[in-house]
């Protein structure tokens, strides 16, 4: 079995950079770019217009984004695999890892898995019911199917992904509704602003959905004011979730310190997790800034902390 000295996992922001600094550093990383479990270079190849990435004055495409950063990791010798893991060992160095096809063993492993979007479970939007039939979590992805054109939209959510994914359907939609749970937006002011200055968007307050409905695609969705009570049923061409995301740690059956919700826990300042060469980057470890280049600044710090690890260990 190949043994490396650096393994990657995960290939968004925070992998791919990683991945830069440990090939320039002449780790001759490996990187697991992941295959079924999720999108291979992660969230931000599901986003159109990234305006907040330094260096883009003018915006950058988020695909376009990610394939630089990987022309970039590649240009210094990294080695991808187009699997995902599907176990790890990490009880004892050297860990071992177990891609779809390929095992190796590896001296450090930078664990930067990203997170998933939540859904809820709503009677109608499960994955026999109406699930890719006109419900999805990502409006990105899936906004511009010819099902949900010049239809009323839902989407359900406050914070910034939901304001994005909102302003993202209105280019297809005939109206979009937000339906989120509170009286407030939990969004920056920004994005709220330029999604309540919308003339196509309408807000429902203090709402849930209850219930969606149709035939073979999504034709209805209820909502329930959760002050009075009050449900109504409203014409509809697709439903979104925007509630936010999950760590995606299952793989890892807890053989290292995660928090309550699932999210892998560092030292603080660090990428060092719980066991002595695990180190982790990206959103997989922060629940809190989320961001492309929180995620970048993360991976760097992940391969710096490697290389340091590898070398105090003669690597
Ligand atoms: P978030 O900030 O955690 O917001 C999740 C929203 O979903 C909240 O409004 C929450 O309601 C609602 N929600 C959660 N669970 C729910 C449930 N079971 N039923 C109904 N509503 C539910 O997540 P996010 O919007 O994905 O943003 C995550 C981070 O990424 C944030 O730091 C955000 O700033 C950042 N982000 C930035 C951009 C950008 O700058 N372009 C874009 C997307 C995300 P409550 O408000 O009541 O809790």
């Amino acid at each position: 079995m190949e043994r490396k000295k650096l393994v990657i996992i995960g290939s968004g922001p925070a992998g791919y950079t990683a991945a830069i600094y440990a090939a320039r550093a002449e780790l001759s990383p490996l990187l697991f770019e992941g295959f079924l479990s999720g999108l291979k270079g992660g969230q931000l190849m599901t986003t159109t217009e990234v305006e907040n990435y330094p260096g883009f004055p003018k915006g950058v495409l988020g695909p376009d984004l990610m394939i630089s950063f990987r022309d970039q990791a590649e240009r210094f010798g990294t080695q991808f695999l187009e699997e995902d893991v599907v176990s790890i060992d990490l009880s004892k160095s050297p860990f071992l890892i177990e891609g779809s096809s390929t095992k190796v063993l590896a001296d450090a492993v930078i664990l930067a898995t990203g997170a998933t979007a939540k859904r809820i479970e709503i009677p109608g939007a499960g994955d026999q019911e109406f699930w890719q039939k006109g419900v999805s979590a990502c409006a990105v992805c899936d906004g511009a199917a010819p099902i949900f054109r010049n239809k009323p939209l839902f989407v359900i959510g406050g914070g910034d992904s939901a304001v994005e994914e909102a302003l993202f359907l209105t280019r297809y939609a005939s109206k979009v509704f937000v339906v989120h749970r509170r009286d407030e937006l939990r969004a920056s002011k920004i994005m709220a602003d330029r999604l309540l200055a919308h003339p196509k968007v309408e807000m429902i307050w203090n709402s849930e959905v209850v219930e969606v409905q149709g035939t073979q695609f999504v034709e209805h969705v209820v909502t329930s004011c959760l002050t009075d009570g009050k449900k109504t049923r409203w014409e509809a061409g697709g439903l979104f979730f925007a509630i936010g995301h999950r760590p995606n740690t299952s793989f890892l059956k807890n053989q290292l310190s995660l928090d309550a919700t699932g999210y892998i826990q560092v030292i603080p300042g660090t990428s060092k997790t719980s066991v002595e060469g695990v180190f982790a980057a990206g959103d997989v470890q922060d629940p809190h800034y989320r961001q492309a280049i929180t995620a970048a600044g993360s991976g760097c710090m992940a391969a710096l902390d490697a290389e340091k690890f590898l070398a105090s260990k003669g690597n």
